[in-house]
């Protein structure tokens, strides 16, 4: 049988090893054989590769890793209609079943049967990766395909931006990692203002103000609740977008928000902690959970605004790594010293 490099987890610990694999082959007539051309890193990668908590109990092993990716259609099954040999392609990550009460309803991204393709299943951190017909996404030619593989944490960024709406709104964002920074530029191109940003780590604090920030505040510096007032004629921000899994983060969007105000909540917390429940209450505020995209119309908007030039993903990929340098990239990714890590896997 032929063999692939794959990226897997073999052991209950942490790391991951590239190792020889057999190319997966298509055993589903909805199945579709991709040869990867580039993957990007996710948080949920590095916390694979760390052995996390919340990766001990839901990773079965030996399983590849990876799930944001950009490839080419090399082999489909019997019944897929939506793509070719020869397609230009991403994914989206939630597999959803179809048929039950969330996807019947418009809530595909969060299936009760919800398999995340990386997670639950064999990821594309490898030369080849099958993926079922339903999650694919056909890139425009045009796309480059390094960015396309970023798509699917822009649609995280476009997700949470959206959904309260920020189009002349005074904006904060917290947590400027790459998902963060890319919803400081989906912002701005909605029409925030201003766009303030609260991150704790100088190298991220720079990146947001070069992606269009009009201020970034340190909060383990300087009250940023405070700046905030001072800037909204002590109103509070009219929206909040939590991107940093950071408890003071989000009672910093709670406090900060503007009576009558929205949160979209993208982070996701180590574990759960009090809130003052009756600030909410009483400010009127909506705080909205965000998972994943919503299917498929985030991946419109992130491609549309990729493809008109809205988002330039140029200030936000600061690494592109040979696949033989994947460690590197995890390495750099646990110190934050970077933005979106992408890794070439072939031509
Ligand atoms: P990241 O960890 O790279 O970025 C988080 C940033 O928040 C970092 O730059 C960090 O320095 C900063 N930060 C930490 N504490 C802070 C504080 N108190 N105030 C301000 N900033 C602070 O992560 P990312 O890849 O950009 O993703 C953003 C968040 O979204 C993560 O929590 C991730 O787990 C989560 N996420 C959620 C979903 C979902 O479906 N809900 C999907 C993808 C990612
Ligand atoms: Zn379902």
């Amino acid at each position: 049988m032929a063999t692939m490099k794959a990226l897997v987890k073999s052991e209950k610990a942490r790391g991951l090893s590239m190792q020889k694999v057999d190319i997966p082959v298509i055993t589903d007539e909805h199945e579709v054989l991709i040869k990867v051309k580039y993957a990007s890193i996710c948080g949920t990668d590095l916390h694979i590769y760390q052995w996390n908590e919340w990766s001990q109990n839901r990773i079965k092993t030996p399983q590849i890793a990876g799930h944001e990716f950009s490839g080419e259609v090399i082999g489909v099954g019997k019944a897929v209609k939506s793509v070719q040999i020869g397609d230009f392609v991403s994914a989206e990550t939630h597999i959803p079943c179809g048929y039950c009460r969330l996807c019947r309803t418009g809530n595909m991204h969060i299936c009760k049967n919800m398999k995340i393709l990386g997670v639950d299943t064999n990821g594309i951190f490898a030369e080849y990766a099958k993926v079922p017909e339903v999650v694919l996404w056909k890139n425009a030619p045009e796309l480059s395909q390094h960015f396309a593989s970023v798509q699917e944490p822009l649609g995280n960024a476009v997700f949470t931006v959206t959904t309260g709406g920020v189009a002349g709104k005074s904006t904060l964002i917290t947590g400027a990692g790459p998902i963060g920074l890319m919803a400081i530029q989906v912002a701005k191109a909605l029409g925030a203002g201003p766009i303030i940003v609260s991150e704790v780590k100088d190298f991220r604090i720079d990146m947001a103000l070069k992606n269009g920030a009009d201020y970034v505040f340190n909060p383990t510096k300087e009250d940023v609740h405070q700046k905030i007032m001072r800037l909204t004629n002590g109103e509070g921000v009219e929206a909040a977008l939590e991107m940093s899994g950071n408890e003071k983060a989000l009672g910093l969007c709670i406090d900060a928000l503007l009576p009558s105000g929205h949160i979209s909540a993208l982070g996701v917390f180590d574990k759960p902690f009090p809130i003052d429940i009756n600030k909410v209450i009483f400010k009127n505020i909506t705080l909205y959970g965000i998972t994943g995209r919503k299917m498929f119309e985030t991946w419109y908007i992130a491609s549309s605004l990729l493809l008109n030039k809205r988002v330039d993903l140029n200030k936000i990929v600061t690494h592109l790594l040979p696949f033989e340098e994947w460690e590197k990239g995890f390495l750099l990714m646990e110190q934050g010293n970077c933005g979106k890590i992408v890794l070439k896997i072939a031509e």
